[in-house]
Formats: structure tokens, C-alpha cells, sequence
């Protein structure tokens, strides 16, 4: 028989396993601490436990669902780039970055993404799959383990559109802001998705606590399409009352990334568009120069950088720009892909 993998579970599902071996039911919330807050990879680390349920715990289960197959460094030392390997043989990425006192976890949740955004180097390959909650947080795990570090913050920006994958992204945002477990706070896990309006309206229903990014990169309805082709499905207009309903429902800001390719969305007219469309939301925009994934588009220049930002200037919306964070090991925004390269 198969045994159960513990990594990925909850607490609840901890505690009915505990007593269908005839153990007292606090004994899961410790197994749960060790898990996600020690990271133990072993039973026999378990040292309040007898050898007894060490030993029952062995037969029956184990902790760990993805092995680090490589990890590269930046020339900076501050961005750690981490290939792993999965059961079936799958490989995803995530990236770990400093900054100051930050420590930030960027994590996948699917392999491959189906959206196909054409300046993003996980949309140019199949979608395989989706991760499970395990996998998901198993990043994390084990990027504290081999780094000894604590994270501090959580992009959900990695390979795969996270709202096509909602039930199990929550719950690996759940584990991961667990008070007994990796305890990062909820306001300190940010989701990023291309807009996938009706689990942005269930993520507003559900009341999540989560920081809700957009991937917004045009304010133009046809310029957005072609640059995500999910924009026909879930056009831009309609994107932008979701928008609006999370802000006002859940009373917090909203982030809008933007993408900004030279030529493509950086000119006067695109900042013009783009500051009427947020101008009346309690939200934040980042724009993410265009990491390059190929030869065919380009970064804007400085200054083009600087013009865009000024209408942004009198309205009521924080706008900044987003360091680059690991280009020279394709370790940044949109360059995530799973042959080490
Ligand atoms: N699928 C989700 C989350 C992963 S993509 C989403 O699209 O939001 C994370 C971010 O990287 C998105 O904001 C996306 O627009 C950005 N991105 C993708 N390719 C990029 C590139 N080549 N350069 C800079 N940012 C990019
Ligand atoms: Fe998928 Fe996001 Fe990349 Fe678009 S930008 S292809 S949604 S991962």
C-alpha cells in the first residue's frame, strides 16, 4: 500500500489519522508544528514522541513531495533560483529573494500554465498540471530547510495561474498562515492572478484575508487580448467591476501589475488609459519592467519609465516600480520556466 504523504494535510485531516491509530488527538497538532514549523523530514526527529508512534508513523506515512534538483545563485547573492523535482517526474520552479529585512518565497501552483500571455516565458509551454496544496507549500519547506532561513512574505507569482487551482492554493495559503505551522500572516501572502473573474468574486464571498493582485499590463480591451489571450474570455471591463467589488467588499487595496514592454503598452496614451481606469479604486500599481524571455520585445527605457508615472501623480493611487529581481539566472517575473536554461 501506498503510504499517505502528511505534507499537504491539515490539521483536522492530522487528527482524524492520529486517533484511527489509537493515539490521543493533541498528538496532530504537535505532528503538525513539526511538519510545517521545524520541517522535518523524518519521523525519527520527532523526539516527543515514543518509538512507538514513531514507528506507527513510519508504516503508515511520510512528509515530503518535492526534491530540489537544483538551485542557482545571482551574482548579487540575493535571489536563489530552485528547480525541483516532483513524484511523477514533473519539474517546477520558485525563487527566494532578500530584501532588507524581507525574505520572500515566489511559489508555482501549476505545471506549465494554459494561458499562453505571450511575454511570459510559463506561458509558452503546455500546461501539465495542477499542484496540490502539498506540493504548493512543500516549496517553501523545503527552500527554509536547505537555506535555514524564515520566510517572511509569499508571492503566489509563480508558474500557473493560482485561480484555476483556487481549492488548493487556498488551502496551501491556509497551512501557510497556520499560527502552529509557518504562521506568516495572511496580510504578508499575496495571490497573483490574469483575471480570472469568478474566483476573484469567491475569493471576495469567502472574505479571504490574502493580498489580491491583477495582472492588468493594457487598459486597452484589444491590446489586452492579444497580450492575454484569457482577456477575451474575461474581458477587461468586466475584470475591472470584479475589481471593484473586492475592493469595496473587502474593504482593502488591490494591486495591479503591469508589464511594461517597450513599443508595446509604455506610451503617454496606454499611462492616460490606464490612470482613468483605476482612478476610482482604493489600489496599488506596480509595473514590472518586461523581463526579456526572448529577442522579439523589449524593456521601456528610463525615461519612458519615469513619463508613464506621471499622471499617476495627482490621483489617490500608489504607483512603483518593481525592481528586477534575478534576471541574470532567469529568476525573475515571467521567466520561470522548468529546463534550468
Ligand atoms: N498567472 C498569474 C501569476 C504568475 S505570473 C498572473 O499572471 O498573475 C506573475 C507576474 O509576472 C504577472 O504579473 C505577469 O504579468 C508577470 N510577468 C509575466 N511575464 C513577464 C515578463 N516576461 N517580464 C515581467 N513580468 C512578467
Ligand atoms: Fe500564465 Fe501568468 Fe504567465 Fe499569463 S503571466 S502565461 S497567466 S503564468
Amino acid at each position: 500500500m501506498e503510504k499517505l504523504n502528511l505534507t499537504g494535510m491539515t490539521l483536522e485531516e492530522m487528527e482524524s489519522l492520529i486517533e484511527s491509530i489509537g493515539q490521543p488527538r493533541y498528538r496532530a497538532a504537535q505532528l503538525f508544528n513539526w511538519i510545517y514549523k521545524k520541517g522535518i523530514l523524518s519521523f525519527d526527529q520527532v523526539t516527543n514522541f515514543s518509538k512507538q508512534l514513531r514507528q506507527q508513523l513510519v508504516d503508515l506515512a511520510q512528509i515530503g513531495l518535492v526534491t530540489i534538483e537544483k538551485q542557482i545563485v545571482s551574482s548579487d547573492n540575493q535571489t536563489n533560483k530552485f528547480l525541483y523535482k516532483l513524484a511523477d517526474g514533473q519539474c517546477i520552479e520558485s525563487v527566494y529573494m532578500i530584501d532588507r529585512k524581507r525574505r520572500t518565497v515566489c511559489l508555482s501552483t501549476q505545471v506549465g500554465c494554459a494561458l499562453a500571455c505571450n511575454f511570459c516565458a510559463t506561458g509558452a509551454m503546455d500546461f501539465k498540471r495542477n499542484l496540490t496544496a502539498g506540493e504548493i507549500i512543500d516549496q517553501l519547506l523545503a527552500i527554509q530547510r536547505t537555506l535555514n532561513v524564515e520566510v517572511t512574505n509569499v508571492v503566489i507569482m509563480g508558474m500557473g495561474e493560482p485561480f484555476l487551482n483556487y481549492d488548493e492554493v487556498m488551502k496551501a495559503c491556509d497551512l501557510i498562515s497556520h499560527d502552529k505551522g509557518v504562521a506568516i500572516g495572511k496580510r504578508k501572502i499575496t495571490i497573483s492572478t490574469s483575471g480570472i473573474i469568478p474566483a476573484i468574486k469567491r475569493f471576495t464571498d469567502d472574505g479571504q484575508r490574502y493580498k489580491l493582485a491583477i495582472s492588468l499590463n493594457a487598459a486597452h480591451e484589444e491590446k489586452r487580448s492579444q497580450m492575454m489571450p484569457i482577456n477575451k474570455k474575461y474581458p477587461l471591463n468586466e475584470l475591472m467591476n470584479a475589481a471593484k467589488y473586492y475592493t469595496s467588499k473587502s474593504r482593502h487595496r488591490i494591486t495591479f501589475e503591469y508589464v511594461m514592454i517597450a513599443g508595446v503598452n509604455d506610451g503617454m496614451e496606454d499611462a492616460l488609459k490606464l490612470a482613468k481606469l483605476v482612478k476610482s479604486l482604493k489600489c496599488k500599481i506596480n509595473l514590472i519592467p518586461y523581463n526579456a524571455i526572448d529577442n522579439h520585445q523589449a524593456p521601456p527605457s528610463e525615461e519612458k519609465i519615469n513619463a508613464f508615472i506621471r499622471p499617476f501623480l495627482n490621483l489617490n493611487v500608489v504607483i512603483s516600480v518593481r525592481k528586477s529581481k534575478g534576471v541574470d539566472i532567469n529568476a525573475a517575473c515571467g521567466q520561470l520556466y522548468n529546463s534550468f536554461n
